[in-house]
């Protein structure tokens, strides 16, 4: 794990993190930190530069500038397989399942598949494979809908799905774009419940609107505005900071 001037732990150090497209910086010099078993919400304006922050951490997106150091892991030089494999899931705006497969399916193609396993040891990986799919599903509220094809959940359902396809590779660090949207107020609360269960083994890193599921979830909250954090902090101290105010009535 990094170590920055305070001398303490994170699971991710964002120091001086810059990309330019064409000379136009979406993100400038950006600094944050994650604690362990933190949830951070990230907000902000629209085209703050928040998906683009995720893209940079995956390694979808080249950074121009600048360190992302995850468990002492500079992953600005990974590619993003390497960066999968280093434990950092992410999941995108639009759910990316499996339509024609049942939800035990999309499931079990999501489990990491090891390499040297051979014949005796087959039997005991597939009983591994069924017990987790299934502590998975109860997880994300499917484990009644295990035969279901996935094309018949809900919208908030393939949301949770994708959620559990990300878990069952048992990320250290799990990024969530926008998950809410579209979700019913019902959903909503199940997700909030969902996400703060899952930190008991990892960070999050949420992409979230709604305010009221940030208050359900946040730790801290950080509030991007042009590529740079414009505050951090508690959900009151930034709800409450006139710089953020004037920004959103700007808006
Ligand atoms: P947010 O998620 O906060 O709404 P984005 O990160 O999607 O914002 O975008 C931030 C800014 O960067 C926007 O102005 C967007 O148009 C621009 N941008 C994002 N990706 C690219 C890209 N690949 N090429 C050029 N501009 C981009
Ligand atoms: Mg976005």
């Amino acid at each position: 794990m990094s170590v920055t001037p305070m001398g303490k732990d994170f699971v991710l150090s964002v120091e001086g993190l810059t990309v330019s497209f064409d000379g136009f910086k979406a993100v400038n010099d950006l600094s944050f930190y994650v604690d362990e078993n933190e949830i951070r919400v990230i907000i902000g304006p629209n085209g703050a530069g928040k998906t683009t922050v995720l893209d940079l951490i995956c390694g979808r997106t080249r950074a121009t500038d600048g360190s992302i150091k995850f468990r002492g892991k500079e992953l600005t030089k990974l590619k993003e397989h390497q960066i999968v494999h280093a434990g950092v899931g992410r999941k995108f705006q639009n759910p990316s399942i499996y339509e024609d497969l049942t939800v035990f399916e999309n499931l079990e193609i999501s489990f990491p598949r090891g390499r040297n396993v051979f014949g005796a040891l087959m039997f005991k990986r597939d009983k591994e494979v069924i017990d987790k799919v299934h502590e998975i599903a109860e997880l994300i509220f499917l484990q009644d809908d295990l035969n279901k094809q996935a094309a018949l959940l809900s919208h908030g359902q393939k949301q949770w799905l994708e959620i559990g396809m990300l878990l069952i590779q048992d990320p250290e660090l799990l990024m969530l774009d926008e998950p809410v949207a579209g979700m019913s107020v019902a959903e909503r609360k199940q997700t909030a419940e969902l996400l703060n269960k899952i930190t008991k083994d990892r960070s999050v890193i949420v992409i979230e609107h709604d305010m009221q599921f940030v208050a359900d979830i946040a730790n801290r909250v950080t509030v991007l505005h042009q590529g740079k954090v414009l505050s951090e902090g508690s959900m009151d101290k930034v709800q409450n900071d006139p710089k953020v105010k004037e920004v959103y009535l700007g808006h």
